[in-house]
């Protein structure tokens, strides 16, 4: 059996309060949900507002949507108006994709009492936009808006204004419990019934918000039930409590009931999709999460540590390599010593006859983790840790001192300044730059003071900058925690910070991200390439 995955990630998930995403924040998404695999994608509402008409603009030309097809998301025509020249409908047909999804409400309560108009325009509304759609050559989806809930009060409404769409050519009939409050066995009951009603051959979908916390049972239990098309989101974005989590829903379709829905070497995607989506939309992924968190697959297991490396499987609920993920050991201090080699070892690093070196890494990273700093993601400073407690003493530049200057004027210009003092190669050098913010002034002036003895430096730029206040209450006073990624397009590392002070803690993971900039380029040369 197969299931086709429609993501609503950047339309239903970006309605998560305080989510805000940019187009190019919304091309990324899609091209990395793309990765994995799921039938379609929907990308926006088209002529609801200028950000969703660029990325349609940009979208298709820009993205690799492989096996996966872009769609745009609207309402059916506006009550008492025409198909034909309805603005909504225009704009949805310019997006000029090959699959249209539409909404239109199937509770009679919302019909009468929200758009204020009869049951019968509210059916019409629905066959017209639908029609009209299949005239133009579009495939059409169409979600019953608060379908579960309407049809508790109202099924012969609910169904009729479903049977409509489908009567004007309708390619899936997607049955949403919109308010999120429907419970499993009520899914069950009601899938079945509109089978039913609606003809055993009939393609339905499901799109369940998670506000009773089932939106994956309920998706799940839809699918036993015959439906074959899910709709939900990465991570379960979503406002209020979110949409069903795709995330969970994928493997344990795929996994658990051996629904085909998206190809296995794909799901190995899972992981790094769910990790990538929370920080492009700055929404900190659970390390909880199932399937994907980093703790998911995490054994604090004191004395059975060594029966976990053994027979993962008897402590594992499925292989965590399906889904991209990894078993982790931690507590013992056995397993924290292996792990640090094993990390090194990755590094190029040999440190199996090292034993002193393990403890004192270990002893550094317990230490600094306990004031805010999290190695898992910054690799390269976990890199420098581990260098130089093996005797590595990287003598690139010393900084002797820097200061930073901004100044905000009465016309709302704001212009930053930072001077660097530095000794590189037996020089003291003094550099001044501006830039568009402290850290950037920074960065610039670094740059400029020891950019002609490294040379490479042009090369190395960075494409990430994230803050997070670690202990919000203390508010202003609060530690702050910079994450700086970086690339010199061979390779990309990422680099941490940690201080009560932004610019210091920004300086220790730009400082970090330079001397792994030139310990790579080094490398490289070495290397003869
Ligand atoms: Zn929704």
């Amino acid at each position: 059996m197969q299931v086709d995955i429609y993501d609503t990630t950047l339309r239903d998930g970006a309605q998560r309060e305080g989510l805000s995403l940019t187009v190019n924040d919304k091309l990324k998404i899609a091209s990395k949900v793309a990765e994995l695999g799921v039938a379609y994608i929907e990308g926006g509402w088209p002529g609801s507002n200028p950000k969703d008409d660029e990325f349609f603009a940009r979208a298709q030309d820009e993205i690799d949507f492989g096996d996966s097809e872009l769609v745009a998301f609207g309402s059916t025509r506006r009550p008492m108006g025409r198909a034909d020249d309805d603005a909504n409908l225009a704009a949805l047909l310019e997006a000029n994709t090959k699959t249209i999804c539409i909404v239109g409400k199937s509770w009679d309560y919302h019909v009468t009492d929200a758009l204020e108009t009869t049951l019968e325009e509210g059916v019409r509304m629905a066959a017209d936009s639908v029609a009209y759609l299949k005239s133009k050559g579009r495939r059409v989806f169409f979600d019953a808006e608060h379908f579960f809930d309407g049809y508790k009060r109202n099924p012969k409404y609910a169904l009729e204004v479903c049977q409509a769409a489908l009567e004007e050519g309708a390619d899936c009939i997607v049955l949403c419990d919109t308010n999120g409050g429907t419970l499993p066995h009520d899914v069950a009951a009601i899938v079945s019934e509109v089978f039913d009603a609606l003809g055993g051959d009939v393609k339905l979908g499901v799109h369940f918000h998670n506000d009773s916390g089932c939106a994956v049972a309920n998706s799940l239990v839809a699918v036993e039930k015959g439906v074959t098309h899910v709709q939900g989101c990465i991570n379960g974005l979503g406002e209020r409590t979110g949409n069903a989590n795709l995330v969970e829903v994928i493997p344990n379709l795929v996994l658990k009931m051996g629904i085909d829905c998206v190809p296995l070497d794909r799901l190995r995607n899972l992981t790094e999709t769910a990790h990538f989506v929370a920080e492009v939309s700055n929404t900190p992924l659970n390390p909880h999460a199932p399937y994907v968190g980093a703790a998911a697959f995490t054994h604090k297991a004191g004395l059975h540590v060594s029966a976990i490396s053994r027979r993962p499987d008897a402590y594992e609920h499925i292989d965590p390599e399906l889904v991209g993920n990894s078993s982790r050991l931690v507590v013992s201090e056995l397993a924290g010593r292996s792990t640090v080699m094993l990390k090194s070892k990755e590094l190029g690093i040999d440190l199996s006859a090292r034993p002193e070196v393990v403890t004192e890494v270990l002893t550094k990273l317990k230490n600094l983790e306990h004031i805010g700093y999290h190695f898992e993601a910054a690799d390269g400073s976990f890199e420098l840790l581990v260098r130089t407690a093996a005797g590595w003493k990287p003598d690139y530049f010393t900084l002797e001192s820097f200061r930073v200057i901004m100044e905000k004027r009465a016309d709302g210009g704001v212009a930053t300044e930072a001077t660097i003092k530095v000794h590189a190669k037996g020089e003291r050098i003094i550099a001044t730059a501006e830039g568009n913010g402290p850290v950037n002034a920074l960065d610039r002036a670094l740059r400029k003071a020891i950019g002609q003895i490294y040379e490479d430096l042009k090369e190395v730029h960075l494409t990430d900058y994230k803050v997070r206040v670690l202990d919000p209450d203390k508010g202003t006073a609060a530690v702050t925690r910079v994450l700086i990624d970086s690339t010199d397009g061979h390779t990309s590392w990422s680099t941490i910070g940690v201080s009560e002070n932004i610019i210091e803690a920004s300086w220790q993971a730009l400082q970090d991200s330079i001397v792994l900039g030139i310990l790579r380029s080094q490398a490289r040369q070495s290397a003869g390439h």
